[in-house]
C-alpha cells in the first residue's frame, strides 16, 4: 500500500491544477487517468471543437469572398487537412498536461482506472493507494438514451467525430442544444448536408425565445434542415444509412441521412468509480452531491467539475480547482453559489452569456416584486459588425432598475465571447450599469456600444 498526501481521480480542469499546487508546497499526491491526460476539453470538447469551428470560419468567409473583394475558383475542403489541424491542437494540450505533470517533483502520475475501496483508499492496476485527502474529478461522457433503435444502426457522439476525415454526405444531428449546434454549423460549412432533430419546441431551449429562434435563423440561413418536435425518436437502417424517426406512430415523419451524431446531454463516470465503498452519495442522475465547498457527504472527499453537476464547462470545473485550493492552501471561505453563471456558444457569430436570462429575471422579479430594466438591441446597428459584414444576432441586457447591477446579459453577435466580460466582471464588482457608461471604450468594437445600449434600458413587465 502505498500513501501520500492526497490523491486526484482525472486529469480534467480541476486535478492537474490541484496535483500541481499540493507538489508546490512538498505535500505527495498520486493523479491517476484512465484515458488521455487533458480530459474531456483537450481531447473530445472545446479545444478540437473550436479548432475545427475555426477551420470552418476559414472556409465560410472564402465562399463569401466576393462581398469582400476576391474570388476563389475551386474550393475544395480537405477533411484529412482539417483533421490534421484539429489532432494537432488537442495533441499540443494533450503532451502539454502529461508533460507538466510527469515533471512536477512529488507528484506520482499514474495510468489506470481507479476505484474507491474505503473512504481513504483507492485501487488502480491492483494496487493500493491511501491518503486523507481525495479528489475525484472524473468528468463526463455523452449520454446515449435508450431510444428505440439505437443500437442497431452505428451512431457518432462528440468523442468518435473526432475520428472523422471524411465528409459525411448527410448527417443527421439528435439534440439542438449546445454541442449539436456548434457541429451542425461546421459540417455544413464544411459541406455536409445536415439536419437537426431536437425534441423541444426550439433550439436551446435554455435561452430566451428570442436567442433561440435567432439562432435558428443563423443556421437556416445556411442551409441547415431543422426539424423541431421530435417527441418520440427513433432510429433505424436504411439504404445504407441511417433514418431517425420524429414519432412513434407507425406512419412516422422520418429523414434520412448517411451518418448520425447523438449529442443529447451529458452523463458523469461515476457508475464505475465505487462511490458506494466509500460511502459517497450521488443524485438521481449520478451526480456527486456536493455542498459549497465542494466537499462530499463523506469528510476528506471533493469533488470537481462536471462530475458534480454545479457547472459543465472547463472554466467550472477550473473554477471548482481554485475554490477548493484557496480555501485549503489559503484559509479562504470561497464558495460555488458565489460564481456566476457564464458560458458561450460557438456557433459562428458566437453567444456570449453571463448571469440570468430574461425568462430567468423575469420570474424573479415576479416572485420578489423588485423592479428591472431591459434592452435588446440589433447586431445590425453595431458598426463594427457592419465593418466586418457579420451583421447577425442581438444584444441583451437586464439590470435591476433600484441598485442598477447588471442581473443578465446575452451577445448574440460577432465578438460576443469576448465582449460579454465587461458585463460579468461589472456584475463580479457589484457596480452600477452607470460605471460603464463613464468608461472610454476603444472604437471600432462592439464593446463600444454597450454604453449606447444600456442608455436604451426600459421598464422591463
Ligand atoms: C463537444 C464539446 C464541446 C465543448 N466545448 C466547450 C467550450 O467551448 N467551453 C467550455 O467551457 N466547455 C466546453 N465543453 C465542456 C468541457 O469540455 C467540460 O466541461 C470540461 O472538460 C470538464 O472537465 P472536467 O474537469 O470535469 O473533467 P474531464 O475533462 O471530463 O476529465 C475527466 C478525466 O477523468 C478521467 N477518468 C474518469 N474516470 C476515471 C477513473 N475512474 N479513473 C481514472 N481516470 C478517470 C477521464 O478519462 C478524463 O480524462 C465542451 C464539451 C463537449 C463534449
Amino acid at each position: 500500500m502505498k500513501h501520500f498526501d492526497a490523491i486526484v481521480i482525472g486529469t480534467g480542469q480541476a486535478g492537474p491544477s490541484l496535483a500541481a499546487r499540493f507538489a508546490a508546497v512538498g505535500k505527495t499526491v498520486a493523479i491517476i487517468e484512465r484515458q488521455k491526460f487533458g480530459g474531456t476539453c483537450v481531447n473530445t470538447g472545446c479545444i478540437p471543437t473550436k479548432t475545427l469551428v475555426a477551420s470552418a470560419y476559414a472556409i465560410h468567409t472564402a465562399r463569401r469572398g466576393a462581398e469582400y473583394g476576391f474570388e476563389t475558383s475551386d474550393m475544395r475542403v480537405d477533411m484529412k487537412r482539417v483533421k490534421a489541424r484539429k489532432d494537432a491542437a488537442s495533441a499540443r494540450s494533450n503532451k502539454g498536461v502529461e508533460q507538466w505533470l510527469r515533471g512536477t517533483k512529488n507528484c506520482t502520475v499514474i495510468q489506470g482506472h481507479a476505484r474507491f475501496q474505503s473512504p481513504n483508499a483507492v485501487i488502480v492496476n491492483d494496487e493500493v493507494l491511501q491518503a486523507e485527502r481525495v479528489y475525484i474529478n472524473v468528468g463526463g461522457r455523452a449520454s446515449v438514451p435508450g431510444m428505440p433503435g439505437v443500437h442497431d444502426v452505428p451512431f457518432l457522439t462528440n468523442s468518435s467525430m473526432m475520428d472523422i476525415d471524411f465528409l459525411p454526405e448527410h448527417l443527421i444531428i439528435v439534440g439542438g442544444s449546445y454541442v449539436g449546434l456548434e457541429f451542425a454549423q461546421m459540417y455544413r460549412r464544411f459541406g455536409s448536408e445536415v439536419t437537426i432533430v431536437e425534441m423541444g419546441p426550439r433550439l436551446i431551449g435554455r435561452e430566451d425565445e428570442d436567442i433561440s429562434q435567432a439562432a435558428r435563423e443563423i443556421l437556416h440561413a445556411e442551409g441547415i434542415n431543422i426539424r423541431l418536435n421530435a417527441k418520440c425518436i427513433s432510429l433505424a437502417k436504411r439504404d445504407g444509412g441511417v433514418a431517425v424517426r420524429m414519432d412513434c406512430s407507425e406512419d412516422a415523419k422520418e429523414v434520412s441521412g448517411t451518418h448520425v451524431l447523438l449529442a443529447v446531454g451529458r452523463v458523469p463516470n461515476t457508475s464505475d468509480l465505487g462511490l458506494e465503498r466509500a460511502g459517497i452519495t450521488t443524485d438521481q442522475r449520478g451526480y456527486i452531491v456536493v455542498d459549497d465547498q465542494l466537499q462530499t457527504n463523506v469528510p476528506g472527499i471533493w469533488a470537481l467539475g462536471d462530475c458534480n453537476g454545479r457547472g459543465a464547462f472547463t472554466h467550472t470545473s477550473y473554477n471548482d480547482y481554485e475554490i477548493v485550493a484557496d480555501n485549503l492552501f489559503n484559509a479562504e471561505h470561497r464558495r460555488v453559489s458565489d460564481r456566476i453563471p457564464a458560458y458561450a456558444l460557438y456557433i459562428d457569430p458566437p453567444l456570449g452569456r453571463c448571469g440570468m436570462t430574461e425568462t430567468e429575471v423575469k420570474a424573479e422579479i415576479r416572485k420578489s416584486g423588485r423592479r428591472a430594466l431591459s434592452v435588446k438591441y440589433p447586431m445590425s446597428k453595431v458598426s463594427r459588425a457592419y465593418e466586418k459584414g457579420e451583421t447577425q444576432g442581438l444584444i441583451k441586457i437586464a439590470v435591476d432598475a433600484e441598485t442598477k447591477q447588471i442581473l443578465g446579459a446575452a451577445i448574440l453577435g460577432v465578438g460576443g465571447d469576448e465582449a460579454i466580460h465587461i458585463l460579468l466582471d461589472a456584475m463580479y464588482a457589484k457596480a452600477p450599469y452607470t460605471v460603464i457608461q463613464r468608461a472610454m471604450h476603444i472604437h471600432p468594437t462592439v464593446s463600444e456600444y454597450l454604453p449606447t445600449i444600456l442608455a436604451k434600458l426600459e421598464p422591463l413587465t
